[in-house]
Formats: C-alpha cells, sequence, structure tokens
C-alpha cells in the first residue's frame, strides 16, 4: 500500500492527474474507466467494479444464457490496475494508461473468461520445461476516411494504386504512417517499423519480439492506440480480417521461438534437419496438428474465412515451408539466435492474448507428444499433397475447437465453453442476417 501511495505521488509529480484503466474482453476489444489519480491506490487495493456481462456482449447480441450475464443479473467483475503496466499517454497530456486484471469479487480469482489470465495459465505450462516463449507479432490494418455516398460509411484511405513496402507521400499523402510510429513509439510500445502493404490504405507495423505477455499486452495496446490515433484523424483504422471486397486482407503473423534457463534459442540446431531442433520441430507439428482449432480462436470472425485462399499470401492449406509466405507456418531463413517459426494463420481481429495462448498451447502439445512435422510445401502449393484445408467458416472452426479435446483441456473448459456459446451466438446472428450479396444474386434472376 505504501509502494502504490509513493508512485501515485511520484506520478502527481510528473503532472498525471487521470489514470485510465483498460483490460481485454473476450473479442480482444480495450474496455476501460478514466479514474482521477487520487482514486488509485483504492483501485489497485479493492478494484474497480465493471459489469460481467462486458465479457458477453457483441455489437447486439442476447447472452444471456452464459454464466454471469443477464440472467444473473449481470454482477460484479473487479479490475485490479497492474501498475507494471503503467504509461503516460503521449497524446493525452496528463493521463497515463494502465493495463488492469480482472476478478472475481467473490472469490478473488480469474473469472474464465479473462484472456490475460488465460495467456499466464499456458505460459505457465512451457516455464514448467524451463522454457519462454518469445513472440514477434505482425499487425495489418486498412486506414478508412469518411464517405457518405459508400453503402458502408467509409471508403478506403489514399486510394490510388501504388506498391507495398513503400513510404512516405505516394501511399499516404497525409503522414499518417510516420505520424503513427512516432506515437506508438512514445506509448512505449518498442516499435520497429512499418510500411504501406499490399492495398491501398493499408499499412503493417512491426513490434519487436519480447517476452509472451509482454508482447500480447502490446498487442492488445497497438490496436487500441491505432483506433485512437486514426479516429483523432477523422479515420476509422480497421483491423477486420478482410474489410473491402476490392482488396486482402489484414493478417496478424506470430513469429514463435523459445529459449532455455539460459537465454539460448531452443529452436536452433545447425546440424538437424532445416536446422531445426527437435523441440522447434515439435513445436511446429503441434500448431498444424491443431490448426483447425486454432483457428477458432485466430479468425474469430464470420469475416475472418474471407481472407483465406490460394490466391492469397493468407494460407488456406495446413502446411509449413521454408521461407514460404504460402505456407500456414513460415520458418524465415534466418538462423541462430533468430531461429523462428512464423505463424501466418491469424488475422488482424484476434484477440491477441486469445492467440498468442492458443498458438502457445499448441506448440506444447506438440513438444510433449514429441510430434513430427510432414515434409514443407514448396511453390504455391496447388499440388496439396496430403495437406489438409482450414475451416471454411466460423461455424467449422467452433466445432474443431470443441473436438480438439487436447487443446480444450489446456484452455480449460470453462474458457471454452463461454468462448464457444459467445462466439456461436455471434454466428446464429449472422446466419439469420440477409446479406446484400444475395440480394444481388437473387432477387432478380430466380
Ligand atoms: N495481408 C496478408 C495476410 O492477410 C499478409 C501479407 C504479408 O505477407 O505481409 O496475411
Ligand atoms: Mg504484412
Ligand atoms: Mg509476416
Amino acid at each position: 500500500a505504501d509502494r502504490v501511495r509513493q508512485r501515485t505521488e511520484a506520478l502527481a509529480a510528473e503532472g498525471i492527474d487521470v489514470v485510465r484503466v483498460t483490460y481485454p474482453d473476450m473479442m480482444g476489444s480495450d474496455r476501460s474507466r478514466d479514474i482521477l489519480l487520487h482514486h488509485l491506490p483504492h483501485a489497485v487495493g479493492h478494484g474497480l467494479a465493471f459489469s460481467r456481462a462486458v465479457y458477453h456482449t457483441g455489437a447486439l447480441g442476447d447472452h444471456s444464457h452464459i454464466a454471469g450475464g443477464l440472467e444473473a443479473g449481470m454482477p460484479d467483475i473487479l479490475v485490479r490496475p497492474d501498475l507494471t503496466t503503467l504509461v503516460p499517454l503521449p497524446w493525452e497530456p496528463g493521463v497515463a494508461e494502465c493495463i488492469g486484471d480482472v476478478r472475481d469479487p467473490a472469490t478473488g480469482l480469474p473469472v474464465p473468461e479473462s484472456p490475460r489470465d488465460l495467456l499466464r495459465q499456458v505460459i505457465g505450462l512451457l516455464i514448467d520445461g524451463d522454457l519462454t516463449a518469445v513472440v514477434g507479432p505482425e499487425l495489418e490494418y486498412v486506414l478508412l476516411d469518411p464517405d457518405p455516398a459508400s453503402p458502408v460509411g467509409w471508403r478506403r484511405y489514399a486510394p490510388a494504386p501504388g506498391h507495398v513496402y513503400t513510404t512516405g507521400r505516394k501511399g499516404d499523402p497525409d503522414g499518417h504512417l510516420l505520424r503513427t510510429v512516432r506515437a506508438l513509439h512514445a506509448l512505449g510500445l518498442d516499435v520497429s517499423g512499418g510500411n504501406r502493404e499490399f492495398d491501398s490504405g493499408q499499412f503493417e507495423i512491426n513490434l519487436s519480439h519480447c517476452e509472451a505477455l509482454d508482447a500480447a499486452d502490446r498487442a492488445f495496446r497497438f490496436k487500441a492506440a491505432i483506433k485512437e490515433l486514426a479516429h483523432a484523424e477523422g479515420r476509422l483504422a480497421t483491423f477486420m480480417a478482410k474489410p473491402l471486397n476490392d482488396g486482402g486482407g489484414s493478417g496478424f503473423h506470430l513469429h514463435l521461438s523459445l529459449v532455455d534457463a539460459d537465454g539460448r534459442n531452443v529452436f536452433d540446431a545447425p546440424r538437424d534437419a532445416y536446422g531445426l531442433s527437435a523441440t522447434a520441430r515439435h513445436a511446429l507439428a503441434g500448431a498444424l496438428a491443431h490448426a483447425p482449432a486454432l483457428s477458432a480462436l485466430l479468425n474469430p470472425t464470420v469475416n475472418s474465412y474471407k481472407r483465406f485462399g490460394p490466391d492469397t499470401t493468407a494460407p488456406w492449406l495446413i502446411n509449413w515451408g521454408l521461407d514460404n509466405r504460402n505456407a500456414l507456418v513460415r520458418v524465415p531463413p534466418e538462423r541462430g539466435g533468430a531461429t523462428r517459426l512464423e505463424a501466418r494463420l491469424g488475422d488482424a481481429t484476434a484477440n491477441p492474448y486469445l492467440a498468442i495462448a492458443g498458438l502457445l498451447a499448441a506448440a506444447h502439445l506438440g513438444i510433449a507428444a514429441a510430434e513430427e512435422p510432414p515434409a514443407p510445401m514448396t511453390g504455391q502449393g496447388h499440388d496439396r499433397g496430403t495437406a489438409a484445408a482450414l475451416p471454411t467458416g466460423l461455424g467449422q472452426a467452433l466445432d474443431a475447437l470443441e473436438a480438439d479435446h487436447q487443446l480444450t483441456d489446456v484452455l480449460g473448459k470453462p474458457f471454452v465453453d463461454a468462448f464457444l456459446t459467445f462466439k456461436r451466438d455471434e454466428l446464429a446472428r449472422f446466419q439469420r442476417y440477409v446479406t446484400d450479396w444475395e440480394f444481388h444474386e437473387y432477387a432478380r434472376i430466380i
């Protein structure tokens, strides 16, 4: 309590008068409250009360059948600021931001829907084997300008044709990228760089690799910050997997390696096949073996499945390749301390905590079972060989998650049940919704 009081005084001396306490819901969206600085010691000691129903409300859903939802009277959860995550917000003078941990008021324990605790739990399994997961997230997004004439109210920013891997005013006439990477750096996100992606108005910004929970915290903050910064420009930054028909999707690639207690990358083995150690190969095999179930976590929306395809740089087959961007898992060419897997399955709608937890759980299972991967794919992968296809829709992916008992054992039944209920409700709402495509396809012709 004394330390918290000292920290509060130090913040006051730095000119901070408000703390924004934020936490991820099951979608990975940021939920938050601005509290006055003098309230911080109480918030840390007791927690801030929010309704547990936030885990259950999508845009429109009726989630009354989930524990802790409407039918239970929308009881409280408590959010305790984790002061190790506190940073001043560079674009909001006087405000510092802090991630909170969600606790059940009755027991003081994590609630099963809490993504940050789920990730901690999975990290614990690797630590038991003395391994630390190192994760490098790459997130893509599409920036949109308001457009009253567009059916969705938005159009691509900077729609002029251009190239991937460009910077400067050609693809970014208003200097959005430069402003954004600087702001993210000022927020302490350890951004390594950014560029225009394949599509107009699409950007990728890379975060440096670090320990898995830290990587998830930074990816979570990154998405919230990008949206906030775009908002300040009068724009919408979307992480939708495939926001528009005239272009590709936005990925959430995850680079993964494991290091031992001495900080040595245990994926590196110059004398083994492909320069990958048995641990690396088992982790890779685990990611492939559990890929259908993982897609529920890494591709969690009805829109996610529109990003996949043989004519995209998003995967559609469950395969891996050496420095091959058509593969679901790419092994980048670097070896030594930089030996790593790049899981390319995820799209930018994924909740960073759940995506990383899922990938680590699959790697852990592969290592535990000493699974070996099939031969690497080559070329464009049109010759599928024995590779299975990914789920083609959210329903299939949710069924695959439910059926993958090894993975659900690691993630825990209470979490999986809540996630499936939440997502199946979303899917049911979509399945009853008539889209423009159907009207155009059928209204006149049939
Ligand atoms: N946009 C692609 C995806 O959806 C990835 C492009 C790239 O390789 O950076 O995964
Ligand atoms: Mg990219
Ligand atoms: Mg990548």
